[in-house]
């Protein structure tokens, strides 16, 4: 027999280390429908979600593949160069317009509404993809910074402007030279979450802001789909928090007064639904991400987003939304 690597490795909770995570259910890659099944197990002390086993950082990138991983969006095709210059056309038209009126900034979107409600500084977002959040910063006049694994989206992310690096860690980037460190939807693919949530404190200048985005595993979604919730998305999250366990792992890397909020797309629910019926293997339901592609592309999401905008709305001010928003401060060097 051939010596092969390890696929998967064990894992535990990061917020307690000595307790052993509870197994839920199965759980596989309902997205590219990579062979391979994992633990989605809970740890029965603080409650956060996560993979008891994972695949090995080998194994991890067969899960991402760089032609179809919509978080590498704009990676290829040749009409990059006048969508990016239109797109930038149109950022600064939005700031001329809401200049004073941060509230109409927020409705253009939370890194819009970041952007534009302070003086330009510098950014560092990490698993900035190609590059597309960050050409907001630099249309505002922020300088940007991006952290990247993927190789071809962090070259289309150098090529649009934008600073580039491999890796998130502190001897890479310059120390205390941010005013902002921004993690969107990426905590939950990282092996060791603390760790870049104390890189971010590292990095952060005092009275910086960090700010960020994951799935919500405390909410209604995952309560009412379970093993169907659309954002477990397996193998790729590794962990799934609830807003105490990422008030939790904020305070362990040394930030104060974390206020956890959450916000919902109207369309999540149909995503669920898909995956549903994918596993009741309704015809037209077969591949999920066709599915709800097709589903987006004649216009469902939308649709759905419209329709169910109030019930979202209802849904947050409860606390019980799809998706954890945070934002906290650097107060001192801690030292
Ligand atoms: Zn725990």
């Amino acid at each position: 027999m051939k010596g092969r690597l390890p696929e998967q490795e064990p894992a535990g909770c990061f917020l307690c280390p000595d307790v052993e995570p509870r197994p839920l259910f199965e759980v596989w890659d309902r997205m590219f429908d990579v062979p391979g099944k994992f633990t989605f197990a809970e740890c029965p002390s603080c409650g956060l979600k996560l993979l008891s086993n994972r695949p090995t950082v080998n194994a991890l990138a067969a899960h991402y593949p760089e032609e179809s991983y919509y978080a590498y969006g704009g990676v290829t095709g040749g009409r990059r160069g006048w969508l990016s210059a239109t797109r930038q056309a149109w950022l600064r038209s939005k700031r001329a317009m809401t200049r004073g009126m941060p509230r109409l900034g927020a409705a253009f979107g939370a890194d819009y509404a970041l952007a534009a409600s302070r003086p330009p500084g510098s950014v560092v977002e990490v698993g900035c993809g190609a590059g597309e959040t960050l050409d907001t910063y630099k249309a505002l006049g922020w300088k940007t910074v991006g952290v990247e694994v993927s190789a071809a989206a962090r070259r289309e992310a150098h090529r649009r402007g934008h600073t580039t690096h491999s890796i998130f860690e502190a001897r890479n980037l310059p120390r205390e030279g941010f005013d902002l460190v921004r993690m969107r939807h990426v905590l939950e693919h990282m092996a060791d979450p603390l760790s870049a949530l104390r890189t971010a404190w590292t990095v952060l200048r005092t009275g910086g802001t960090v700010a960020i985005d994951v799935p919500n595993f405390g909410g209604l979604l995952y309560r009412l789909f379970g093993a169907h919730f659309w954002q477990i998305d397996a193998p790729r999250h590794l962990y799934g928090f609830t807003p105490s366990t990422l008030a939790r792992a904020m305070e362990l890397a040394g930030f104060e007064g974390a206020r956890v909020r959450t916000y919902s797309s109207g369309s999540g629910i149909g995503r669920c639904v898909a995956l549903r019926l994918k596993d009741r293997k309704v015809p037209g339901f077969r591949s999920y991400r066709l599915a709800s592609a097709g589903l987006a592309g004649r216009g469902f999401d939308a649709v759905l987003d419209g329709l169910l905008s109030p019930l979202a709305r209802a849904v947050d001010l409860s606390g019980r939304g799809e998706n954890l928003w945070v934002t906290a401060r650097k107060t001192g060097n801690g030292e």
